[in-house]
């Protein structure tokens, strides 16, 4: 019988052979390294504000955000209801208020704003709705750098079985407490911190009625021309304990083909085999890295796909106006616990209920989120405009690109894989240059540039495009 599994083939075997542009060659085997994805270095001031993270801090916060009763979009906002501590209008209020608190504490360091805007009649909106997206933004302490952005979102809006029921409750613990409460724990424990770049702490609603908040705040950022970088989606991250439940695993789901590609652009994907390689594919690259570097206590597991099957959350929004967006989800969800009235049914407990959500696993999620967004705003911003050139046939593989904008990138490297691999597997180190020549052959692997500072950090790795 012939065997099926063969050896892999022997292209990345080589790897000492590979020669970049000339005047590096010296440094060449130094400047290798094997496994890509175990080159993030740790940078202490991070390590040490993830330890700050605490699950006590995100047990509070939950509780809180189940006390509202219902956080139903459609519930009551009035002042009467505010004054009650009941609905949506009274959890967006106490966001407001938590995220100004933090502010406090770092002198001012966060612009605590909100996005209202009225939801007109829709499916699951029976009359015109004031929807309120609550955020903080930590501005980058360098002026270049602060125009680029990475944003952490959660929605604070909650349902039960009825989508349209705005009076009974729906505590909404871990579906979007959890989520949250992510967004809260990082501004408090990085508002401590300066970065280059901007990062947003942002909390959504409307997102159980369709999605409403995500896309106008979304559809806001590409109309203003915000440089959003990242977008980290927390959406059920509460490790409900169900028996069956993997706690030291998140998923992080990425769209394949981009939701906002062109014709043209699908059509270049199509021929290059791109299909592995949108922008929110790099991102969970990114913190699958960040997870090896910082061990946050849980695993973040890729999942190649938009979300779960046939389901979808507010990354989706981001992703539709272009931006790179991924979505934090726990391995196993319990659908007794989700979307479903609090009531016990033959012995088993229905309702999303904060004694179901597992503290420690959140605060786990938030030092995976909270490191990978300092990582990112401590980076330079990826190079521009990077290709490959394939005006002659040949079989070396020879990248261009222009130098990060911003000014804090002090050297670049070129990352390769298999095509058949998930994750980037080489790095070799290029030196502060614009040009670089491997010996490797193009069609065999998937090439990409990233931008490194002069302390290690990385920024978001590109493709190139061809240039004939
Ligand atoms: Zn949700």
């Amino acid at each position: 019988m012939i065997s099926l599994l063969r050896k892999r083939p022997s292209v990345l075997a080589g790897v000492l052979l590979v020669a970049v542009a000339s005047a590096l060659a010296a440094a060449q085997t130094e400047s290798h390294v094997d496994r890509a994805s175990g080159t993030t270095v740790v940078d202490s001031r991070i390590a040490t504000a993830l330890q700050q993270v605490s699950p006590d801090r995100i047990r509070a916060n939950i509780e809180k955000l189940v006390s509202f009763g219902t956080r139903s979009t459609i519930s009551a906002q009035d002042s009467g209801a505010i004054q009650a501590g009941r609905g949506v209008g009274a959890a967006r209020q106490w966001i407001q208020s938590e995220f100004k608190r933090y502010s406090r504490d770092c002198g001012g360091c966060l612009d605590v704003k909100t996005d209202s805007f009225t939801q007109p009649t829709a499916d699951r909106i029976p009359r015109p709705t004031e929807i309120t997206n609550v955020y903080a933004v930590l501005k980058g302490s360098d002026a270049e750098n602060a125009k680029r952005i990475v944003l952490v979102t959660g929605h604070y809006d909650s349902r039960n079985s009825d989508i349209s029921d705005v009076k009974g409750d729906a505590p909404g613990a871990n579906d979007d407490g959890s989520g949250t409460a992510v967004s809260l724990e990082c501004a408090r424990v990085l508002s401590k911190l300066k970065f280059p770049a901007t990062i947003i702490f942002l909390s959504v609603a409307g997102e159980e009625q369709g999605l409403n908040g995500s896309d106008h705040f979304a559809k806001m950022a590409k109309e203003q021309r915000w440089d959003i970088e990242a977008v980290l989606n927390n959406d059920i991250v509460g490790g409900d304990k169900s028996p069956d439940q993997d706690h030291s695993v998140v998923r992080v789901f990425s769209e394949g083909l981009p939701a906002a590609a062109t014709e043209q652009e699908i059509r270049r994907i199509r021929g290059l085999g791109g299909e592995n390689d949108s922008a929110s594919r790099q991102l969970a690259r990114y913190i699958a890295d960040v997870g090896h570097a910082y061990d946050p206590g849980v695993k973040p597991m890729l999942v190649f796909r938009l979300d779960r099957y046939l389901r979808g959350g507010d990354h989706y929004s981001f992703n539709q106006q272009g931006f790179a967006a991924v979505r934090f989800t726990e391995f196993r969800e319990d659908f007794h616990h989700q979307h479903q009235n609090v009531r016990t049914e033959n012995g088993i407990e229905y309702g999303d209920l904060a004694k179901f959500v597992d503290f420690d696993y959140v605060a786990h999620v938030a030092r995976l989120n909270a490191a990978t967004l300092a990582s990112l705003a401590s980076a330079p911003a990826p190079p521009a405009n990077v290709h490959l050139l394939a005006k002659d046939l040949e079989n070396d593989s020879t990248l261009t690109w222009e130098s990060s904008p911003g000014g804090l990138a002090t050297a670049y490297e070129v990352l390769w894989r298999a095509t058949t691999s998930p994750e980037w597997e080489h790095a070799e180190k290029v030196g502060n240059v614009n040009r670089a020549t491997l010996k490797l052959s193009k069609d065999n692997v998937i090439f990409s540039v990233r931008a490194v500072d002069a302390q290690g950090h990385r920024s978001l790795p590109v493709v190139p495009v061809p240039q004939r």
